[in-house]
């Protein structure tokens, strides 16, 4: 399944999820994303149930150029100890993660740590495992964003509203984010229903075509944003929008009818055009 998206991203942007699913969703593994371009690979996310998802696939978690992780909920990250522990010591190399130095620290201290640190000898620390690739910061307001260019990948990474559920702005929240991929495509991460992001991403970048938007089925919303919260949204925005992070009862829901483009479906090939 990985050449063939390699193949598709021949001639340009592809993306491509290996799960669509909410954290506790057991139909879809938890929402990653596959960003290919020109045969080169990024996966974004990689929680507890990805490693399983991949291999059903015929993919290892060791198969991509580069790695990014949105922020510390296992759902993102659970599956980030068995990158590092098989790269280390099966494969002998060193993945190259897309990493803030600002959350490379909540990463490591906060969750890797506990599992990394003691192993053959003396203490390691993040670098031993993975080569970061840092994100240069752009500006603070009115949301912090990075940009890098990896791969011919253009990569905004902008501060997402996620966590705790009483706080409704980006400056107050812990560290999350989300990814603007080549100008075009939107990938909100996880986040609370939060109009603003769109004033300050989709509004400035008339290219966006695909809105990849976490989307929790029931209300009210407390760290995601609701459907019924999305709904409240333009048709002009809802129209781009395919519904990721969902959870289990998706069918019982009419999101074309609602005048989103989908719920997007795992292991579809999006090109980018
Ligand atoms: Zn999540
Ligand atoms: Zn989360």
């Amino acid at each position: 399944m990985l050449d063939q998206i390699k193949k598709a991203s021949e001639s340009g942007l592809v993306i491509c999820f290996a799960g669509v699913g909410s954290a506790f969703a057991k139909k879809n593994a938890q929402t990653s994303m596959i960003i290919a371009k020109h045969g080169k690979t990024i996966l974004v996310d990689a929680g507890t149930t990805i490693p399983v998802a991949l291999q059903a696939k015929g993919i290892r978690i060791t198969d991509f150029d580069a790695y990014h992780f949105t922020h510390s909920h296992a759902d993102h990250i659970g599956g980030v100890e068995e990158l590092l522990l098989l790269s280390r010591y099966f494969s002998k190399t060193k993945p190259t993660v897309i990493i803030t130095e600002v959350f490379q620290d909540i990463l490591w201290e906060k969750s890797l740590k506990g599992g990394c640190e003691y192993n053959e000898s003396g203490l390691l620390r993040f670098s031993d495992f993975a080569h970061p690739l840092r994100p240069v910061w752009i500006r603070a307001q009115p949301r912090e964003m990075y940009h890098l260019e990896v791969f011919g990948i253009d990569l905004v990474l902008f501060r997402t509203a996620h966590i705790p559920g009483n706080v409704a702005q980006w400056e107050r929240a812990f560290w999350s984010n989300g990814l603007l991929i080549d100008h075009q495509v939107l990938f909100s991460g996880d986040t609370r229903f939060d109009p603003a992001l769109f004033d300050d991403l989709y509004q400035g970048n008339p290219k966006i075509t695909h809105i990849f938007h976490d989307c929790q089925l029931f209300s009210p919303g407390t760290v995601h944003a609701s459907y019924n919260e999305l709904k409240t949204l333009p048709g002009a925005l809802r129209n781009k929008m395919h519904l990721i992070h969902y959870g289990d009862t998706y069918d019982q829901v009419d999101a074309v009818g609602d005048g989103f483009a989908e719920f997007a479906q795992p292991w579809k090939i999006y090109r980018l055009e």
